[in-house]
């Protein structure tokens, strides 16, 4: 079965009837209805000649698409009934690989690199349209765990997407922004309506697609104290920084606000209308400041 249906939807009817195949709620499974979203994805993607990582191949109405682009698809999925499904219809590829597993689980690191080993040096592009349960999750994974890969293109909810392109010290911005935007580059590629996936899902979806940076935006010598401070900061959003990041219990009022005001940072200020630079300037100084005790 290779794109023989001439809409998804049909295929997804057909692996239904075929194997008695019934969607999760519970794995996120809304799969895509509408063969030029796929399409979309896929060019965004830029996946030509590229390793690409799917994630959440479902049915494999990404991974078909994928298949005729990329030099190789390594497709990593969760629901065990979907194994059969997916080596069924792609064992006549030779450049796609299935493996059942939990992407938060494996290896990436050893899947590019046994992918590699097999189809040739390339760039790695991941790409996947997500589990919206654990969306966020995937991409900081992905991206704290410094995944060799040259971009991630996915499609998540629209609210996250927001979230995740809007520029850090705007209104929209929350703590996976300034997470984004510190490892990559990050765009909107195209907006998808909730009517073009089954089962329909109650939000709408974006894709968005984030360039990896060749080295972070700025240098952080603290990474993981700065992204505690950056989570400690919108914790409570609405509060003053110093607020909110007090809360988070591992710095006290006043060694913020002395660091606030070392910054010339207005003690009135809220997570969200700061800088990248701001948030990084602010963890030396209270990593400093708990240094010298
Ligand atoms: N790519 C397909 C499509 O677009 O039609 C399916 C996308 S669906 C939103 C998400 C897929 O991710 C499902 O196939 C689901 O079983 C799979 N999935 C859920 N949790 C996963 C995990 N932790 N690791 C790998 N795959 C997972």
């Amino acid at each position: 079965m290779n794109n023989i249906y001439p809409t998804p939807l049909d295929e997804i009817k057909y692996i239904k009837k075929k194997y008695g195949f019934e969607t999760a709620k519970k794995l996120g499974q809304n799969f895509i209805t509408n063969r030029e979203v796929a399409k979309d994805i896929v060019s965004g993607s830029e996946a030509i000649n590229s390793i690409v990582i799917e994630i959440g191949p479902g049915i494999g109405t990404l991974t078909a698409l994928l298949a005729k682009e990329a030099r190789a698809v390594i497709a990593i999925e969760l629901d065990d009934r979907l194994i059969p499904i997916l080596e069924d219809r792609f064992s006549p590829y030779e450049n796609v690989k299935i493996i059942h597993s939990d992407v938060l689980e494996i290896d990436l690191n050893k899947v590019i690199e046994e992918a590699t080993k097999e189809f040739g040096k390339s760039e790695v592009k991941i790409i996947g349209n997500l589990p919206y349960y654990i969306t966020t999750p995937i991409i900081v994974s992905l991206l704290k765990g410094k995944i060799p890969a040259r971009s991630i293109t996915i499609m998540i909810q629209k609210e996250v997407a927001d979230r995740i392109i809007a520029e850090p010290g705007s209104k929209k911005c929350g703590a996976i922004t300034y997470l984004a935007h510190y490892y990559s580059k990050p765009r909107l590629i195209c907006e998808v309506d909730k009517e073009n996936f089954y089962p329909m899902p109650k939000v709408d979806s974006a894709v968005i697609k984030l360039d990896i940076r060749e080295k972070p935006a700025i240098s952080v010598a603290n990474e993981e104290l700065f992204f505690k401070i950056i989570k400690a900061g919108f914790m409570q959003r609405r509060k003053t920084l110093v607020n909110s990041i007090s809360h988070g219990g591992q710095f006290d009022k006043g060694e913020i606000i002395k660091a606030l005001d070392a910054l010339g940072i207005d003690l009135r200020r809220r997570a969200e209308t700061l800088s990248l630079l701001e948030f990084a300037r602010l963890s030396a100084i209270l990593a400093e400041e708990k240094h010298n005790g």
